[in-house]
């Protein structure tokens, strides 16, 4: 799994592909965004525009934007629904040197009487704007077992009418590509029992003598093949292109 490699995004707007270290820039001036942002109307707010990636998956990335009014629970549900949600695991922010967490009583409580009283600890209901400012990175781990981490930075803010949904995405990563390891084949699916995860095209798994319990489907998130991750539940956040080249 190729790590170092330039990967490609689509931009929403314009429909076109940068790659990633350029996409940011072109944000700030895609036209076809401008366009968008002249016909808004209702209520401006003040709007975060954040870059999310895999830690150490980094060819996963989005750029996302969405109201500084909204808290950091709002967020872990979007991060949740659109790469992350398997079965309900914990999750947690790390913000500095504060981590923020769901208040859910004893099963964090046990958690913290595992790791100590290292971390001085706050709830997710807090709102971006009082504990993120431009310019900061910050961590997002999902599932503490077989945990996804995610790398996050507010990379711009600016006054907009936010999304009827809450987040917009404004570009996101192109699936990657996985061969087949007996033909060579776009992979669909992930041998998951054993490490690094073996890619196989729909025929060869299916005939793979752990076909029934032993492949997860190949989705365009950081947590592809992990636990039970098989998708969005929200289907309406899928993106499985791939880059043809511009
Ligand atoms: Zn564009
Ligand atoms: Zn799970
Ligand atoms: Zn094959």
């Amino acid at each position: 799994m190729a790590k170092r490699q330039v990967t490609y995004g689509k931009c929403f707007f314009c429909g076109k592909a940068f790659a990633k270290n350029a996409i940011t820039r072109h944000l700030g001036k895609c036209l076809a965004r401008q366009e968008v942002i002249a016909r808004e109307s209702g209520k401006p707010a003040q709007l975060f525009h954040l870059l999310v990636e895999g830690r150490h998956e980094t060819g996963y990335w989005m750029h996302i934007e969405l109201p500084a009014s909204r808290t950091l629970a709002d967020l872990d549900n979007f991060l949740r629904a659109i790469w992350l949600e398997c079965c309900g695991h914990l999750s947690a922010f790390t913000i500095g040197n504060t981590r923020f967490e769901m208040d859910t009583g004893m099963v964090d409580a046990m958690w913290k009487d595992f790791f100590g009283p290292s971390q001085p600890v706050k709830s997710m209901q807090t709102k971006l704007y009082s504990a993120l400012a431009v310019g900061d990175s910050f961590l997002h781990e999902y599932d503490f077992g077989t945990t996804t981490e995610l790398k996050l930075k507010v990379v711009g803010e600016r006054e907009g009418v936010p999304s009827p949904k809450g987040v917009r995405v404004l570009a996101r990563n192109y699936a990657p590509v996985y061969p087949c390891v007996k033909c060579g084949k776009p992979a669909t699916q992930f041998y998951v029992y054993e490490y690094p995860l073996d890619g196989y095209c729909q025929e060869h798994a299916e005939q793979h003598a752990s076909w029934e319990e032993g492949f997860l489907p190949i989705v365009n998130s950081p947590r592809t093949g992990e636990c039970a991750y098989a998708g969005p539940y929200d289907k309406t956040l899928a993106f499985e292109e791939t880059y043809t080249g511009n």
